[in-house]
């Protein structure tokens, strides 16, 4: 990779960070922390579940990369970030060796429902059991979209609603819609707000809070999202890594709060067992932001398949928002 600017370094960082860390879960994805404990994840592995080669990234990276293709080309587009999604489900487009080995039940319902012709907006499901992680884990590049747009550095109405918008696609839920807005506010904080990580996080939680404090809409979830703002002091003990969104955002930000490297952020997210390839990718892309590309071991990279196209696409998004 050529020598990249910091402003490139952490665009490209975080796509890439998200995409390394989605491979290295991979393969350890439904071991339990215990296990990981006797054999931690300390670099590419191939096997488990899946019985994927080692650097092979599932639906987490599939799923953005169909987002930073539509909003490339089409900028804010549901029905297009829909059809993406088919393409990927239905002909392996945007998959890592041209297959697709994991889908979430509610994002294969909602793009089933899609191609029924239901408006975009309204194929996710509102379920309270249709709280996975489905929408967080592809939110990533919708948040660097609007920072590099409108500048934010906080969730205000107009930014908020594309990112409801976009989990609704998938996972309507509000619980779902939340986590989405803390994760893109904490991106915006990581992206502009100060040089120090542990503030950045913080205040990317604290504003988001404070936004959807007065959001009758939210009202019901919100005590769900509260105790984050002390997450950095919790024991492992008390932080879950299911697939249901709660657990991945607060994973996440545990993760890149509680390590002071790429490596360590992502490895730890691994090494907490069940869905290791999400929370990776969701801790990733936020630890490839604040590090940088060059933060990612180069070795990782050289091993994450079709990590030269993951990049050509990043900068070419890089160059639509700001281009
Ligand atoms: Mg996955």
């Amino acid at each position: 990779m050529a020598k990249l600017d910091s402003f490139a370094s952490r665009w490209i960082g975080a796509i890439l960070g998200f995409a390394v860390g989605d491979a290295l879960g991979v393969p350890a994805e439904f071991m339990s922390r215990t296990e990981l404990r006797q054999n931690p994840v300390t670099g590419m592995r191939s096997g488990g579940v899946h019985h994927q080669p080692a650097g092979t990234w599932s639906d987490d990276t599939s799923m953005t990369l169909c987002l930073v293709d539509s909003l490339t080309a089409k900028g804010i587009d549901y029905s297009d970030q829909m059809e993406r999604f088919a393409d990927w489900l239905w002909n392996a487009n945007n998959t890592a060796r041209d297959e697709v080995f994991d889908v979430g039940g509610t994002t294969k319902r909602s793009i089933y429902k899609y191609l029924q012709d239901f408006p975009p907006l309204e194929c996710g499901e509102t379920a309270d059991y249709c709280c996975g992680n489905g929408s967080l884990m592809r939110i990533l590049p919708l948040a660097m979209f609007i920072t590099a747009k409108y500048g934010s550095l906080t969730l205000d109405d107009q930014s908020a609603q594309l990112i409801h918008n976009a989990s609704k696609c998938t996972h309507a839920h509000p619980r779902c819609q939340m986590a989405c807005g803390i994760y893109c506010s904490v991106v915006f904080q990581l992206w502009g707000g100060t040089s120090f990580l542990e503030t950045a996080v913080k205040t990317g939680v604290m504003s988001a809070l404070e936004y959807y404090r007065k959001k009758p809409e939210f009202t019901a979830v919100y005590s769900d999202f509260e105790s984050l703002t002390g997450i950095g002091k919790w024991e492992e003990s008390r932080i879950q890594s299911s697939g249901y969104v709660l657990h991945t955002l607060q994973a996440a930000l545990w993760c890149i709060l509680t390590t002071s490297s790429y490596e360590e952020c992502v490895c730890k997210a691994v090494n907490l067992g069940e869905d290791t390839d999400t929370t990776a990718a969701v801790a990733g892309g936020l630890a490839g932001l604040w590090y940088g590309v060059e933060g990612i071991p180069s070795g990782w990279l050289r091993q994450t398949a079709k990590c030269d196209q993951i990049e050509r696409k990043s900068r070419q998004f890089l160059e639509s928002c700001f281009g």
